[in-house]
């Protein structure tokens, strides 16, 4: 293992921010995860389990040891009637492993078609897009307790998966190192298509016989045609999380801006749309100094060039303000803030 010092994460971060880290160490199994994490050079320094940087906002340089997460592998592990169980390791890349699973015609997670980042992150905040989640194709995971560095496995249940929410986002944040995750895939598709433009897309694309791969490359189209590519415009994705809100201040909101893009929820609450709330808060499209909020997608924030991690962080404080002021409604981050 290598260990570098006072690493520049500028490429190991979609945002493209400038940070340095203290120590950086890329490990490649569970084995080279132990002895890192037992070393004493480390041992009292905060760590960070980085995949593929693209749920991450740098505000300052981290001061002390960045593991990047190089754990590699795919593997059928069981099958029944109805089922395929198969293992990724946590540094597989999403998007390879969707396809793995498409040529495979292993069906269920099309519709995260080219998300970025990697396998080990998915649970982290169970991924979401177009109406399907990563908990519906969950079966378990393995995951390194960093204090006994035991292995442990979690089922669906204690991942405790909510809407881009888990245990490990919240009261074991910073406490475990997800090493793989088992997915539950299913032998017969069960085709989510009304969500948002897909049955257009599909339409669009002269498909007869729909099938997963058809699936995948309508979300495909639709994602590249929308996002901002990374690589193009640094961004992570969506900042904000859509607001959830109970019924009386949806009809309270309702009676103010007929027009307002709500959705209702099993629980009798309502889920607003942040993109539509931050676009009518005037922040569609605008830019301050090095970044701002993408012209075809609200929900995103740029960096336009060279923008510094606080620059953004200090963006989306005025977008949450102004959101705040005109709806009375406080938008949360998704974006995982260093
Ligand atoms: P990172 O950004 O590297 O890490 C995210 C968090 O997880 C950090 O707190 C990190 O410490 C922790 N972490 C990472 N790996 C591990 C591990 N093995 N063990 C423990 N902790 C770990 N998200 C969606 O849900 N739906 C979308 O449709 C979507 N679209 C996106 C589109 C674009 C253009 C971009 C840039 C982002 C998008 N995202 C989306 C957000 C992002 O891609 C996902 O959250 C993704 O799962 C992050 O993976 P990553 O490997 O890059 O994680
Ligand atoms: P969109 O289709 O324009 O929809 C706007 C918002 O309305 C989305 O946030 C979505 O909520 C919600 N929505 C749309 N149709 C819905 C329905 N039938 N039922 C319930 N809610 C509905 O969104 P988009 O920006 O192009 O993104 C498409 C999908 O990719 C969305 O699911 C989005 O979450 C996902 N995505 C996520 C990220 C990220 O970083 N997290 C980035 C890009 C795209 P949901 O967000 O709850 O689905």
């Amino acid at each position: 293992m290598q260990i570098q010092e006072h690493y520049s994460l500028k490429k190991q971060n979609t945002f493209g921010i400038e940070s340095s880290a203290r120590y950086y160490v890329q490990v490649h199994s569970v084995e080279e995860l132990k002895e890192i994490l037992s070393d004493s050079k480390f041992k009292n320094l905060s760590k960070l389990i980085l995949g593929g940087g693209s749920n991450i906002l740098f505000t300052k340089n981290f001061e002390g040891l960045v593991i990047q997460n190089q754990l590699s592998g795919i593997e059928l592990i069981n099958e029944d009637q109805n089922n395929y169980f198969v293992k990724a390791a946590a540094g597989v890349v999403w998007h390879t492993f969707v396809q793995y699973c498409i040529e495979k015609n292993y069906a269920g997670l099309e519709n995260l078609s080219l998300i970025p980042g990697c396998v080990g992150a998915a649970p982290m905040q169970n991924i979401g897009a177009y109406g399907v989640e990563m908990k519906d194709c969950f079966y378990s995971l393995e995951a390194l307790n960093m204090q006994s560095l035991e292995v442990e496995i979690f089922n669906k249940e204690q991942c405790k998966f909510g809407y881009r929410e888990s245990v490990f986002k919240n009261e074991l944040k910073g406490k475990y190192i997800i090493l793989s995750v088992t997915f539950q895939l299913n032998k017969k598709p069960n085709f989510q298509t009304q969500y948002g433009a897909i049955a257009k897309e599909l339409e669009m694309m002269g498909v007869q016989d729909l099938s997963i791969a058809a699936i995948s490359q309508a979300v495909i189209n639709i994602r590249r045609s929308k996002l901002p590519d990374p690589s193009e415009l640094g961004n992570a994705g969506s900042f904000f999380k859509n607001p959830e809100i109970d019924a009386q201040t949806y009809q309270h909101l309702l009676k103010s801006y007929p027009e307002i893009v709500a959705y209702s929820l099993e629980n009798g609450n309502f889920k607003l749309a942040a993109g539509w709330l931050i676009e009518k808060a005037g922040w569609k499209g605008k830019r301050v100094n090095n970044c701002g909020v993408h012209t075809l997608q609200a929900l995103v924030l740029v960096n336009y060039s060279n923008a510094s991690g606080e620059e953004i962080y200090s963006l989306s404080e005025a977008i949450i303000n102004d959101v705040f002021n005109k709806f009375g409604v406080h938008l949360q981050r998704e974006v995982n803030i260093f």
